[in-house]
């Protein structure tokens, strides 16, 4: 997976632990030997310039964080030795993002914040107003390893591919049973989060599989409006008189979803 050029890592390669930290594919368990791919290694060797018995952190999503050591430091196939596992598996909050493709960059930053925001999955929708439609789910998925990298996940999103929000609203009970959608409605009139927060609560915030909804540059459609607004299991919520972007919206949002959460 290439890896996206980040000026930030670039800057700062490493993640908050002072380790580079690596996602990988394959098994972690104590002993075993792990070739990186030419991309990995380039990174760990050129970009960050370590060498033989150098240290990084990897990570798979399922067996937790592991230590490892650089056996062969070779620039296009790096063999790393893991020593010893240095965290258990955690979940990823149970927390969706659905967004509506904006233009490039913006589309990489809300991958990437989103992740850090916590989202277990980003699912990109196509809504009436979305201009955005070819959707590079790689280069998306590339976005949230880097932010897990770098923020010290143990786990990374399931980045899916785009789909129309109608559809997937008539499929949602098969598809995400429970879960309870906030959606973030700029035609909705300040003053009520708290109280709508407290609706998309129900019966507890805990254990309530939660979903967010933003909408494109060019907002909901008054259809989409006010077939949103019909749900039993959908919330709409303002986020304050200021018209944000979606990137701004979906990294609000998912700060008072995390707040609720008690996930801070
Ligand atoms: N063009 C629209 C704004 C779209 S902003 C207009 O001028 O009204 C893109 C998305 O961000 C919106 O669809 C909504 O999901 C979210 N958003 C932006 N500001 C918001 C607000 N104040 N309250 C709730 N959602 C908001």
């Amino acid at each position: 997976m290439t890896r996206p050029a980040d000026p930030d890592t670039d800057d700062n390669p490493r993640c908050a632990s002072g380790k580079a930290r690596l996602f990988v594919e394959g098994e972690l368990r104590a002993g075993a030997a792990l070739t990186l791919d030419a991309d990995q290694s380039h990174y760990l060797i050129n970009v960050l310039r370590m060498g033989a018995g150098d240290g990084a952190l990897l990570f798979n999503g399922r067996d937790g964080e592991w230590a490892a050591r650089i056996a062969q430091a070779h620039k296009k196939h790096c063999v790393l030795e893991l020593t010893a596992r240095t965290r258990a598996q955690e979940p990823l909050p149970d927390i969706w993002l659905l967004f509506a493709p904006v233009k490039k960059a913006r589309l990489d930053f809300i991958a990437q914040k989103a992740t850090e925001m916590g989202a277990a999955v980003i699912q990109p929708v196509v809504t009436a107003r979305t201009v955005v439609t070819r959707l590079k789910d790689e280069r998306l998925q590339a976005n949230a390893v880097e932010a897990a990298e770098q923020c010290g996940l143990v786990a990374v999103p399931e980045v899916r591919g785009a789909a129309k929000l109608g559809s997937l609203l008539e499929r949602w009970d098969a598809i995400a049973p429970g879960r309870r959608i906030l959606f973030c409605d700029e035609g909705t009139a300040p003053g009520g989060a708290r109280a709508a927060l407290e609706r998309l609560a129900g019966d507890g915030w805990r254990g309530t599989p939660l979903a967010v909804l933003v909408g494109p540059e060019g907002g909901f459609s008054p259809e989409e409006r006010e077939m949103l607004r019909s749900r039993s299991d959908t919330v709409a919520l303002s986020l304050g008189p200021r018209i944000m972007r979606a990137d701004t919206a979906a990294i609000a949002a998912l700060a008072v979803v995390g707040l609720m959460l008690g996930d801070w």
